[in-house]
């Protein structure tokens, strides 16, 4: 089963080298297999033995295992690059907040530019994020480290694997489990895939199809761990979403689209949707109901956390974010909040930095994430991102019409076991009771309603309903002037969700 096929990684620092341009910035959190790649490539260019130098501020300059320069400043370590005069390959490690700081530094990154050009001589510069200073654009080639590829990820596995066997320990593994342990490996760094499976073997006798999910678990737990995307689970299904028809048969109609047979008909893979309409109407239902039905795994990015810092620099974070959704294709992006995150409320730029990211990636990723994004002010969103082309569709959920409502009683109705017989009479007058409540609002009446009558141990009664219906003010009656206001907006800009006209009751 093992493939010996180079990752594409290593096509990419080929092609850097036969266009040869000296300075390279490499994208990536992975040290050590950026560094395993530049080596495999320096050791496979015919005609040339190229030297292999790595710096970092805390080892200075090592080749061959031994400190060759204990040079720690950034301009001194470029001063002595030029003076080398063999083919080699530099690896600077984190050399990117100079970029940022130090003008000189540029500066003389400028220098070593004109020195190597057309010799055999390539300076990587190696860190998570990209910093490239405006006067070195043309300069420097970035070359986009992916997280590690299927096959990467499969050559991990069977070098494990077969270490587990040389142990004694038995494998009744078929191909298509190999393949669902490789997805499940999906997203995660060499090193995290390392640590995960060394741990779902330690102690085990055999590997079993069954311990995918363990590792499931533990990219849930990697995740989260990072803070970054929350893995969420499938617990939502068309049938609990009352109403909304249109949205419904717009995501029933491309079930299937970011499958091959879709592609092989000629279909491009759908980017997005961008779902945006009053607060409780099931904006983020819509989204957890996509995933039930197209069957793909969805993780949500929490813009406001973003911007809490707990997780990194938001900017990093972001990027590596969408890097992680790269890999774990086909998958849903469910960006939560999207108008809290690149609306520039910071000053400090790190907003539009990050929008622009953003966009050019929902232009030119050829990976099948789906986006699926939610917003509750639509107004505070760039025009750029609401441009034809980037979402397929804008929907506007709006206050559910009346028979909306009669059908949203009936979907959360049907948790309660014990219930007393409702005919359709009674839910038209619920749904009459319930005037421009939201779909939460309703959802809460019938939880209170339940809980009145758990109380006193006897089945759910439509009088409980009314109880609990005349107890609440729904927010439709405090928000009428910022509701107004979403559906004018939306009126020509939006498709709306539902096919019940935008009429005020
Ligand atoms: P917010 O803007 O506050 O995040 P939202 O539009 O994302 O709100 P949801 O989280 O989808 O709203 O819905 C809130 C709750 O209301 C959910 O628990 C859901 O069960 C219920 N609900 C809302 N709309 C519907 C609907 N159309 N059918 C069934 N339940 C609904």
């Amino acid at each position: 089963m093992a493939q010996e096929r180079k990752p594409k990684s290593y096509g990419l620092v080929v092609r850097s080298i036969m266009g040869r341009y000296p300075l390279n910035c490499i994208l990536s959190w992975e040290e050590d297999r950026v560094e395993k790649t530049l080596r495999d490539v320096a050791s496979s260019l015919p005609n040339q033995n190229f030297r292999f130098i790595t710096w970092s501020v805390t080892t200075g300059m090592i080749e061959d295992g031994a400190v060759i320069s204990d040079v720690i400043d950034p301009l001194a370590v470029l001063d002595a690059i030029i003076q080398i005069q063999d083919p080699a390959f530099f690896l600077l490690k984190d050399f990117h907040p100079y970029l940022k700081e130090r003008h000189d530094v540029v500066r003389k990154l400028r220098d070593v530019y004109f020195a190597f050009r057309n010799k055999p001589r390539f300076v990587f510069l190696l860190s998570p994020i990209l910093v490239l200073p405006v006067e070195m654009k043309k300069e420097i080639e970035v070359i986009d480290f992916e997280l590690p590829s299927f096959d990467e990820l499969l050559g991990l596995f069977e070098s494990i694997v077969r270490a587990f066997e040389k142990r004694g320990g038995t494998v009744a593994l078929d191909e298509a489990s190999y393949r669902s342990f490789i997805l499940a490996l999906q997203g995660l760094t060499i090193s995290e895939a390392t640590h995960a499976l060394t741990k779902l073997l330690s102690g085990k006798k055999i590997l079993e199809p069954s311990m995918a999910d363990v590792l499931h678990e533990e990219k849930r737990q990697i995740t989260l761990k990072e803070g970054i995307l929350e893995y969420v689970p499938h617990v939502v299904s068309m049938d609990d979403i009352g109403g909304l028809d249109v949205i419904k048969d717009w995501l029933v109609r491309r079930s299937d689209a970011l499958g091959e047979e879709a592609a092989a008909y000629g279909l491009a893979a759908p980017k997005g949707v961008l779902v945006m309409g009053v607060t409780g109407c099931g904006k983020s239902l819509c989204v957890k109901a996509i995933a039930n039905l197209w069957n793909l795994p969805l993780f949500r990015l929490d813009m406001n956390n973003l911007y809490a810092g707990m997780a990194g620099v938001p900017e990093e974070v972001f990027q590596r974010a969408l890097k992680i959704m790269d890999s774990v294709a086909p998958a849903i992006l469910w960006i939560d909040e999207i108008e809290s995150g690149i609306s520039d409320k910071t000053g400090e730029g790190a907003a539009s930095r990050i929008l622009g990211y953003f966009l050019t990636w929902m232009q030119e990723h050829s990976s099948k994430v789906f986006v699926a994004a939610t917003a509750n002010r639509i107004d505070l969103l760039p025009a750029e991102v609401l441009r034809r082309g980037r979402f397929d569709q804008i929907f506007f959920i709006d206050l559910p019409i009346p028979e909306e409502r009669e059908q949203i009683f009936r979907v959360h109705l049907r948790r309660a076991t014990q219930i007393e017989a409702m005919s359709k009479f009674h839910l038209s007058q619920l749904s009459k009771a319930t005037k421009a409540w939201s779909g939460a609002e309703i959802e809460q009446a019938v939880l209170s309603a339940m809980f009145d009558a758990f109380s006193e141990r006897r089945p759910v009664a439509v009088d409980d309903l009314y109880r609990s219906i005349s107890r609440t003010v729904p927010l439709a009656t405090t928000m009428a002037e910022q509701i107004k206001k979403l559906r004018s907006w939306a009126h020509d800009r939006a498709v709306r969700a539902s096919s019940a006209p935008a009429m005020p009751e």
